[in-house]
């Protein structure tokens, strides 16, 4: 099984000093990469799924070192194009007194915004895609690119389930990133009909749709055709409707949640390298919720290879 995840890795700044402590004026930040497809992508080879990352970088130092750090989670990089000039997009993480955090970004400018938009780089993408049991994108990746290489990705998803493929999706929606709401309604909706496995979050749903009740949710992505269902929403029952059954599915407790970053990212991989390694819809959630509970009891998005990889044996408790 190969699964390609098409999106965006960025530069993130992360205050390492807690609020409160140290000169506020004169924070510390610590350099990671990060960005949801990227994580979930990350995540998913973990997991043993032969992965493949699609998205444009430069030709700077961080580009480079992001390509270094796929390459060192076995990750294929061979369809990442490194744009002359360019570097990627950056965000910084605020910690403020209320215990929220805060993200300003500059991503304008990232080579990521050109996926599916030049057509001889287009026609090599596809061929590659082609080759792939799974694709994996979100409402991120499909925000940051513009109208017309959205409609010709569609077109290239259509014929690519025909062929047989499978699509998964994350609505992720940002609104900042979008011309407006109905713009996002539109698309989402589009890539909805093209998708196999949606893997949203309740939250996230209820901003794009104004959704009051999870039922909502269910109808309008069963009306949609989307045949496996999941929804997740926090520490509450995960949603799951297959083939028109629907199951609450309970999350473990995790006694110690350090940072709820990349939650839904990370649920999102172990969902899909258990479905794409047989496993059934519910097996895959039990496999998606244990994936998560590693992640939010440490601190980022990607926790360390290492540290994950004791954490999946069971030998350090999730949480
Ligand atoms: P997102 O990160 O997209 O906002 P959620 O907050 O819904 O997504 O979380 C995704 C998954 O992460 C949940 O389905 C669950 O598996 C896990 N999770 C999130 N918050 C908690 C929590 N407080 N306790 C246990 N698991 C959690």
């Amino acid at each position: 099984m190969k699964l390609a995840a098409l999106g965006e890795v960025m530069v993130e700044l992360a205050p390492q000093s807690a609020v409160g402590s140290g000169d506020a004026s004169k924070p510390q930040f610590m350099q990671s990469f990060a960005g949801d497809t990227y994580n979930t992508a990350v995540y998913i080879a973990r997991g043993g799924v032969n992965v493949s990352y699609v998205t444009l970088l430069g030709d700077d130092p961080y580009s480079k070192e992001v390509l270094a750090c796929l390459t060192q989670e076995g990750i294929d990089t061979s369809a990442i194009p490194q744009l002359p000039g360019r570097n990627p997009g950056l965000y910084l993480i605020q910690n403020t007194a209320d215990g929220e955090r805060y993200f300003t970004y500059w991503r304008g400018e990232s080579p990521a915004r050109e996926l599916f938009a030049d057509a001889d780089r287009r026609e090599a993408l596809k061929a590659h895609l082609r080759q792939m049991d799974c694709l994996y994108l979100s409402g991120i990746t499909l925000a940051i690119m513009s109208p017309e290489a959205r409609g010709e990705l569609l077109a290239f998803l259509q014929e690519y389930r025909a062929n047989g493929g499978r699509v998964a999706f994350d609505s992720n929606y940002r609104p900042r990133l979008w011309a407006s709401a109905e713009v996002a309604k539109i698309a989402v909706m589009d890539f909805l009909q093209q998708t196999d496995m949606a893997l949203l979050t309740f939250e996230d749903e209820q901003a794009l749709w104004g959704d009051t009740r999870v039922e909502e949710c269910v109808q309008r992505n069963t009306a949609a055709g989307v045949s496996e269902l999941i929804v997740k929403r926090g520490a509450e029952p995960v949603l799951m409707q297959v083939n028109g059954e629907l199951d609450a599915i309970d999350v473990p407790l995790v006694s110690r949640v350090v940072d709820t970053t990349g939650a839904g990212d990370s649920f999102n991989a172990g969902y899909l390298a258990a479905r794409l390694q047989g496993a059934t819809p519910a097996q895959s959630v039990a496999a998606g919720n244990q994936c998560a509970a590693r992640v939010i009891g440490h601190r980022g998005a990607i926790i360390p290879r290492t540290e994950y990889m004791e954490r999946a044996a069971g030998a350090i408790e999730p949480g």
